[in-house]
């Protein structure tokens, strides 16, 4: 009876839901939702599984979410441009530049649906989702009714918004999402190595930037991964200068919250002698240190093993706590490291 999470976790995990659906059509939530009614265990809505790590077998319902499909509108200033939720983003982006739709290029080849994408307000070279939202339709197990969210009404921030929590997580399924794309396009340019694209098109920044991404990030089709497994710091100003005095080349970033500054994970890992470190199955990546992989048959117990070691280390010799990225998930629900 038990479903395998094995080719919908990217981290190439070989656990088991108690039970799985693939919600390929509306109609297809109906005997979902019954077993969740009928059966009381806790669900778990996973698109391509990029950003999850499962430390055992889940025991309760998942469902996979594939609905498909587009809608384009527009007006005189702007796209609008819906996207069912088991949408390929990547695919939605490039989608949208074949019909000249510019503006979320810097968001090139970030894996997952676009059902995932507001959830952790997905973010790169200076741009995140928040930045296009105009709605987040939801079907709400509260009303049995399909909403739709307003972008100002989710929560958006830093890698993070209403969506990730527990209540909400029980209460809405992302079934679409509807984006909001001005026709006066401006190239986000704003991130070091993007110097030198003055003038480029969108396509050229979108193949520039799948470019880095492929020559810094492992693959998880090869080695299993789900990307950044840490948060970026945020912290006090004052814990900032401390961290100067001792590491003068500290690298920080403005946290958009005032008297807080964001910290770079990747470097503090790199630092604390983590970058390419192994232990058993599991480490972190050469390329990247922020990237916790699976070197090939790793145990759950062997990622979890590697993620708490960063962290110890890291603590050990910055005095900065790692959150979690990830969304991690045991046998009931989500849990912590
Ligand atoms: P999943 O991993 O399946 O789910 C993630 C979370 O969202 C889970 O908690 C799940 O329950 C919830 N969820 C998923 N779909 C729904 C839905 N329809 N309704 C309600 N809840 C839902 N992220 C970035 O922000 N920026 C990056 O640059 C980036 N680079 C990455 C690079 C690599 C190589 C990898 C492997 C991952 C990277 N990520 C990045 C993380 C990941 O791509 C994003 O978090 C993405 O949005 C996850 O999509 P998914 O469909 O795989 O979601
Ligand atoms: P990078 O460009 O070498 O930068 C290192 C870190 O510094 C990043 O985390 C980035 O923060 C921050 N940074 C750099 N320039 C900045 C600026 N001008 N303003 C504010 N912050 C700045 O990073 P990378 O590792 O090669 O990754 C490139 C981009 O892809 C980053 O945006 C990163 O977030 C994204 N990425 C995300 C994941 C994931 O799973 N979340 C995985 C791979 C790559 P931000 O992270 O806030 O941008």
């Amino acid at each position: 009876m038990s479903f395998s999470l094995k080719n919908h976790n990217t981290f190439g995990l070989d656990v088991r839901a108690a039970h799985g659906y693939v919600i390929g059509d509306f109609a297809m939530f109906a005997p979902a939702l019954e077993k969740i009614a009928g059966s009381g265990l806790p669900f778990l809505v996973l698109g391509r599984g990029s950003d999850v790590l499962f430390t055992e077998d889940f025991g309760g319902v998942a469902l996979i979410n594939a609905l498909k499909g587009f809608e384009f509108n527009e007006d005189r200033d702007f796209h609008y441009v819906k996207i069912q939720a088991g949408e390929d983003f990547d695919e939605a982006i490039r989608t949208c530049l074949a019909r000249g739709i510019r503006g979320l290029e810097n968001l090139a080849l970030i894996p997952g649906t676009a059902g995932a994408a507001p959830v952790q307000n997905i973010g790169a070279y200076g741009a995140s989702f928040a930045d296009f939202c105009r709605y987040v339709e939801v079907l709400d197990l509260a009303t049995g009714r399909l909403d739709r969210i307003g972008a100002a009404d989710c929560g958006f921030g830093y890698r993070t918004s209403i969506f990730k929590k527990r209540e909400n997580a029980a209460r809405y399924i992302i079934t679409a999402v509807e984006l909001k794309i001005p026709k006066a396009w401006t190239p986000n340019l704003g991130y070091e190595s993007l110097a030198g694209l003055e003038g480029a098109e969108a396509w050229d920044i979108y193949r520039h930037i799948a470019a880095l991404r492929r020559d810094r990030l492992p693959d998880p089709r090869e080695l299993g991964n789900a990307g950044s497994f840490f948060k970026n710091p945020v912290v006090d100003a004052a814990v900032y200068d401390m961290l100067l005095g001792t590491y003068p080349s500290v690298p920080a970033y403005p946290a958009g919250e005032d008297g807080k500054v964001k910290l770079a994970a990747g470097w503090l890992i790199d630092r604390a002698g983590c970058r390419g470190m192994r232990v058993g199955n599991a480490g972190t990546s050469a390329k990247q240190a922020l990237v916790v992989v699976n070197y090939g048959g790793a145990a759950p117990a062997e990622i979890v093993l590697v993620a708490q070691l960063v962290r110890g280390k890291v603590f050990a010799k910055f005095g900065v706590l790692l959150e979690p990225e990830v969304r991690i998930y045991g046998r009931t629900g989500e849990c912590g490291l």
